[in-house]
C-alpha cells in the first residue's frame, strides 16, 4: 500500500489523508473499547461489518436528504469521506431508557420514553465524555444556538429514518450517538453528519427476544460481538455472507 499520511488514530478508526483536498480515508479497525477504553479487545471482522453498515445507513440518509460525509466505500475496511471540522459533541438520541440515562436517573432499562430525547456529551476521553447542557455549549463556543437547533432537527430525522429501517427488520432502535461537522462552500457553512453509524454507536434490541445486537454484548460479556453485528447486517441484506468466518473453498467436480 502506498505511504499516506495518518491524520488521526482513534479508538475504533484511523483517518488518513484522502486523494483530494477536503477528503479523508476512514479505516475501520477491529478494536473494541468500552467504559472509556478501560475494556479493550480485538474482535475479528468488526471493522469490516461497521464499514459496510455505516455505508448502508449514511447512503440511506443521503437519499432522504440528510447531508453526510460519506463519499464512497473503497474496500472492505475503508471509505472515502469528506473532511469536516468536527463539533466536539456526542449527539445522543434516546427512544428507550438504557445505559447512562437509566443509571443516572435510576430508571429501569427498557422504559419507553414519552418522546425521543436529544442530549449532548462533550467529546473528551480524559473527562469521560460528560453530559453538557445546551447553555454550556453555546456559552463555551463549541456550537452556536442556530447550529444546535439544526443539529437537533437533523438528529431527530436520523432517528426517524434509523428507527424505521430497524423496525422493518424486527429490531428496536433504543438509542444512538452521532457526530456532526462543519464544511464550507465558499463563505457558506453547513453541517453534515460525520463519523459512523454502526452497532458500535447504537443500542439495538431484537423485538421478539430482546437479544442485544450492539456493543453492549461486548460491554457486558453477553456473547460473540461479531455474531451480533453479522446478524444486523444479514437482516438488512448488507452482507449476505459471514464476514468474520472465512468461507471454505468448495470442491467443484
Ligand atoms: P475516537 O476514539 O476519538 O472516538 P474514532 O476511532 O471514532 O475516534 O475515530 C474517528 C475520529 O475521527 C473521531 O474523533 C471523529 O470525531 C473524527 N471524524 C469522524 N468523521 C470525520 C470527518 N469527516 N472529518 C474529520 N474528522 C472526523
Ligand atoms: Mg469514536
Amino acid at each position: 500500500m502506498a505511504r499516506r499520511k495518518k491524520i488521526y488514530e482513534g479508538k475504533a478508526k484511523i483517518l488518513y489523508e484522502g486523494p483530494e483536498p477536503g477528503t479523508f480515508v476512514q479505516y475501520f479497525k477491529d478494536d473494541a473499547t468500552a467504559f472509556n477504553a478501560e475494556k479493550m479487545e480485538v474482535i475479528d471482522g468488526k471493522g469490516v461489518l461497521n464499514n459496510r453498515l455505516s455505508e448502508f445507513f449514511m447512503t440511506g440518509l443521503a437519499n432522504i436528504g440528510i447531508p453526510t460525509h460519506f463519499l464512497k466505500r473503497l474496500n472492505m475496511r475503508e471509505q472515502l469521506i469528506r473532511s469536516v471540522e468536527i463539533i466536539p459533541l456526542e449527539v445522543i438520541v434516546r427512544n428507550i431508557a438504557a445505559g447512562s440515562m437509566a443509571k443516572r436517573l435510576g430508571m429501569e432499562e427498557g422504559t419507553a420514553l414519552p418522546r425521543p430525547i436529544v442530549e449532548f456529551s462533550y467529546k473528551d476521553d480524559k473527562l469521560g465524555d460528560p453530559l453538557v447542557p445546551e447553555e454550556y455549549i453555546i456559552a463555551l463556543g463549541w456550537a452556536s444556538q442556530q447550529e444546535l437547533d439544526d443539529i437537533v432537527a437533523l438528529a431527530l430525522r436520523v432517528n426517524d429514518f434509523m428507527s424505521g429501517v430497524m423496525y422493518g427488520v424486527g429490531i428496536q432502535l433504543v438509542d444512538f450517538k452521532i457526530e456532526f461537522g462543519r464544511v464550507w462552500e465558499g463563505d457558506f457553512m453547513r453541517l453534515i453528519l460525520a463519523d459512523e453509524i454502526s452497532p458500535d454507536s447504537c443500542r439495538l434490541w431484537d423485538m421478539k427476544s430482546g437479544r442485544k445486537l450492539d456493543k453492549d454484548v461486548f460491554r457486558h460479556d453477553l456473547g460473540d460481538l461479531a455474531d451480533a453485528y453479522t446478524e444486523v447486517a444479514r437482516r438488512l441484506g448488507v452482507m449476505p455472507t459471514n464476514a468474520t468466518h472465512a468461507v471454505k473453498p468448495t470442491l467443484i467436480n
